[in-house]
């Protein structure tokens, strides 16, 4: 239930610290011709919509969703496609954004998915990470916010399909 969350960031510290993520990679990226944000719905779309407004180049943007199911006690994730990007990314630089990288499953799955499309370059960019849960080692190159091993909501992280629209980011008390 939504009384059972605490909050965990602000909207003051989560804008805070998009605005310098945005910083950070557009010191990195400023001089590249070919920047494409690929924002993994739907959990990233707030994270996706604030941050491009803090990249000074031109820069496209695309979609896609996965789905997994991390069914009983293995620790195999089945990852795969929902729907997928609408334009080839080859020779360009990929920006990957995401909500949270959890196990890690679904960022290497992606990744490794991505990368056989021959990008220029291929980088992730995570607003939450937990270490705590992660089967797969994933290299992150840009995060917001380490966390505990905490069910978090807000910000367009859900609760059963809700709460994506929050402008804070809750914790399971
Ligand atoms: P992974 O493959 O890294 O385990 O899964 C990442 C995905 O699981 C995220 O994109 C997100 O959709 C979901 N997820 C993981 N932890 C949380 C959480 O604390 N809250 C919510 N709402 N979703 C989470």
């Amino acid at each position: 239930k939504f009384e059972d969350f605490e909050v965990l960031f602000s909207s003051e510290e989560l804008q805070s610290r998009v605005a310098e993520l945005g910083r950070e990679i557009a010191r990195d990226m400023r001089d590249s011709e070919n920047v494409v944000v690929v924002c993994v719905l739907k959990g990233a779309v707030v994270f996706m919509a604030d941050l491009i407004r803090h990249l000074p180049m031109n820069v496209t943007c695309d979609f896609l969703r996965l789905s997994s199911y991390h069914g009983g006690t293995t620790s195999r994730g089945n990852v795969r496609f929902d729907f997928d990007l609408t334009q080839p990314i080859a020779g360009k630089d990929v920006l990957i954004v995401e909500d949270i990288v959890d196990t890690g499953l679904s960022m290497s799955f992606l990744l490794k998915s991505l990368e056989a499309r021959n990008p220029r370059t291929l980088k992730i960019c995570t607003l939450l990470h937990k270490p705590a849960r992660q089967k797969r080692d994933v290299p992150i190159s840009y995060l917001g916010f380490t966390i505990p091993d905490r069910f978090v909501i807000g910000y367009g992280l859900d609760l059963e399909g809700k709460y994506r629209n929050l402008d804070y980011i809750a914790a399971l008390k």
